[in-house]
């Protein structure tokens, strides 16, 4: 399996990441702040039109997953609360040390297991029709599982396999109950469903991407020499709140702190001549946006403007290697052979993390564009496209954009960077 955001030095942080809190307040001796004026009335309205998933998408989701499941033999799939519950089911819980869980069958209606005490929240989280086991607490969470799984019309012989991102303890209790021959891992059906997105999907995914460009374009118009990295941070934040956006996360980072690409605790005040880095996010109906520009509001070095303009050919030639049937592998070399080529040294040398990452309910999920994934691409796939050029102590340039496999190429969502003074097209 990937590795996702754990990765050190992999960009764009998860929503949770200890350096994307909210940034403290402005010590009362601080100048007016630029972000007492931060609202953005154009924005408002800009997702729209967009639908959350309904029934009938979701029912498609679980058919898809259920022929799957089907063709690999397996008797049911097992996922507790988590992304790909919310894929199957629409549902969202947290994952607490009593787990949800929602069992699907390769054919009928779904069960699901959780804690009686919620009872009530439950039914109405999954619905007065929904087929609801519970447990109380002086028993296994996970011992009425068989007997679900029975009343489902799985046999006692069908394997079953298990959510990928189902936690050690919960995949341990399942094992327990059902024994461990018994239980598979599930990583493969659900990849195979949540990787290749469906129309409805590639909508709410455009448009988060769409809007978080349009408020990052807002919010930039509004920095000037001075400003803090957590005062424009605030400004983007609150751009995209605007726009319709929620779960939004920022990095703002000036000068010689965007060479390092998760970035560090200082509130550095923007100078002339240095380069910023904002690195952002949110989710339209729980689809996620992720977007990097690289700017300045003056002249800068001339080493400056030609790492900023490699990053956008690497940029430029990853798109044209993004087809169907091409290799992960190879987009990520595309874009990598272009920073070396350009002088700026090969490998991970200044170009130090991949080239990008899949993109859904999740900021990471499959598939990864870096050396050695030999996965093929297909239409539906969705991946950010985020080489960059980072010298420490210096400087450090990215530009991310998030795209879609089409049948013959690929779609870029939003408008590209054109170049340092055009960076929102
Ligand atoms: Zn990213
Ligand atoms: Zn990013």
């Amino acid at each position: 399996m990937d590795d996702g955001c754990a990765w050190a030095t992999s960009t764009c942080p998860e929503p949770s990441a200890p350096a994307l809190a909210p940034a403290p307040t402005p010590a009362v001796d601080a100048p007016r702040s630029p972000t007492d004026d931060d609202s953005f009335p154009a924005l408002r309205g800009f997702c729209d039109g967009v639908p959350a998933a309904d029934e009938a998408e979701l029912e498609e989701r679980r058919a898809r997953a259920q022929r799957r499941l089907a063709d690999a033999g397996l008797g049911a799939l097992i996922v507790e609360a988590g992304p790909t519950l919310t894929y199957l089911s629409g549902a969202r819980w947290g994952q607490s040390e009593r787990p949800l869980l929602l069992i699907l069958p390769a054919s009928g209606e779904p069960a699901w297991v959780g804690p009686a005490f919620e009872r009530q929240r439950l039914e109405e989280l999954v619905g007065a029709r929904a087929r609801l086991l519970t447990w109380e607490e002086d028993v296994s969470p996970y011992g009425r599982v068989p007997a679900a799984l029975g009343e489902l019309g799985v046999t006692r012989a069908a394997r079953v396999a298990v959510d990928l991102d189902a936690r050690g303890f919960v995949l341990e209790g399942l094992r327990e109950v059902l024994g461990a021959r018994r239980v598979v891992g599930g990583a493969e059906v659900i990849r195979s469903c949540r990787m290749i997105k469906g129309a409805r999907e590639l909508a709410r995914l455009r448009r988060a991407n769409e809007a978080t460009k349009a408020a990052l374009r807002e919010a930039a118009a509004r920095l000037r020499p001075g400003m803090r990295e957590d005062e424009l941070a605030a400004l983007v934040r609150r751009a995209q709140e605007e726009a319709g956006l929620t779960d939004i996360w920022v990095l703002a980072l000036f000068g010689p702190n965007a060479a390092l690409p998760h970035g560090t605790r200082e509130r550095r005040a923007l100078r002339e001549g240095e380069l910023v880095l904002v690195d952002t996010g949110g989710a339209l109906h729980g689809y996620r946006s992720d977007i990097t520009r690289t700017w300045s509001i003056g002249p800068v070095e001339d080493e400056l403007r030609r790492a900023w303009d490699t990053v956008l050919q690497a940029q430029s030639a990853a798109l044209a290697a993004l087809r169907p049937g091409t290799r992960c592998a190879a987009v990520d070399a595309a874009a990598r052979a272009v920073v070396e080529r350009a002088g700026f040294g090969g490998g991970f040398e200044r170009f130090t993390h991949r080239l990008g990452h899949g993109i859904g309910l999740q900021v990471h999920e499959e598939p990864y564009l870096r050396p050695g994934n030999e996965r093929a691409l297909a239409a539906g796939m969705t991946m950010s496209n985020e080489p960059g050029i980072y010298v420490p102590g210096r400087f450090g340039v990215r530009l991310e954009d998030i795209v879609a496999v089409t049948e013959d190429g690929a779609e870029v969502f939003g408008p590209r960077a054109q170049s340092l003074e055009r960076p929102f097209g």
